[in-house]
């Protein structure tokens, strides 16, 4: 049994440094798990039957979006745009867009993965008390589920920093496209934030849409780098991690001081954390299990356990 303080500790989830020993494939009263850590996980779920979730981009990897992190917690690429440039910086936000306009159409086609599936029939299970995820991309949304935080926004609407005059992202795209043809050209491998990796010289042509209203500047909703996430949701998502018996975070190395509040308060609640994710995290040493490997096959293995 795994518990707050007396768990395995942080193990590489792999079974290798498991002191029990489990075969490689294990039938226990119908359940099947393919090593110690998928057994840990089921223990850690039944022992505390209302997970609060925080997800991260590690969740959507296997939609064929990139995450930010490598497994030491170091950027990939270069780091995203903050909000403060994407207001001050004219050149900033046609770059910004010239690559948004790139990744978009294939970041909007992204279907949810057996992650998100996962987590979605666990709620309908009625194991959660809430999932806030910091990806911006909706997919959990896509596969169903209901009531998710989305901690950080999501790209698929705009609005304007003004009025808030607010318009979808794919209105956005083909007015986009509609003053700068040449962007159809472009092509480029896509970022997580549906920013692509691509390097523009001169924008100076391009024309970025204003706010069909007051003229204003558009913004994706989303909390860019720097910026503060909202208020009132922050206060429901603490709300239900006080209710909730256990913190699972999923896909994330929580880098980001947004994500790691929620390991910071869950220990301040005597709430214990359980880690899913491949590589290092910030919350590693407040974890009581900490499991590595593809979040869609850890989850869909306890999703269905949990079923049993
Ligand atoms: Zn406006």
């Amino acid at each position: 049994m795994v518990r707050p303080g007396i768990g395995p500790g942080i193990g590489n989830g792999n079974g290798n440094d498991q002191t029990r020993s489990v075969a490689d494939t294990r039938n226990d009263r119908n359940r099947v798990f393919a090593d110690a850590a998928d057994e840990q996980l089921l223990q850690f779920a039944e022992s505390h039957p209302r997970l609060f979730v925080l997800t991260g981009a590690g969740c959507s990897t296997a939609s064929g979006l990139g995450d930010y992190r490598d497994r030491q917690g170091q950027w990939k690429r270069r780091q995203p745009i903050s909000g403060q440039v994407f207001i001050s910086d004219e050149a900033a936000r046609r770059r910004y867009w010239a690559r948004s306009s790139v990744g978009w159409p294939s970041f909007s086609k992204a279907e949810p993965n057996a992650a998100h599936h996962a987590l979605a029939a666990m709620q309908l299970a009625g194991r959660l008390a809430l999932l806030v995820t910091q990806n911006v991309d909706r997919l959990h949304q896509k596969a169903g589920h209901r009531n998710v935080v989305d901690l950080h926004g999501a790209l698929d609407s705009v609005s304007c920093v003004d009025c808030r005059h607010s318009l979808s992202r794919d209105t956005f795209q083909a007015l986009l496209l509609e003053a700068n043809p040449w962007l159809h050209s472009l092509t480029a491998a896509h970022a997580p934030d549906g920013d692509a990796d691509l390097e523009l010289e001169d924008l100076a042509c391009m024309q970025v849409p204003v706010c069909s209203l007051c003229a204003g500047l558009l913004k994706p909703d989303v909390v860019f780098f720097g910026e503060n996430v909202c208020r009132k949701k922050l206060q429901h998502a603490m709300q239900a991690l006080a209710m909730a018996d256990a913190l699972l975070v999923a896909g994330s190395s929580l880098m980001v001081y947004s994500g790691f509040r929620f390991c910071r308060e869950a220990q301040k609640l005597g709430r214990p954390i359980v880690i899913i994710n491949d590589g290092l995290t910030r919350a590693d040493s407040l974890a009581s299990l900490k499991v590595s490997g593809e979040c869609g096959r850890r989850l869909s293995t306890l999703a269905a356990n949990l079923r049993d």
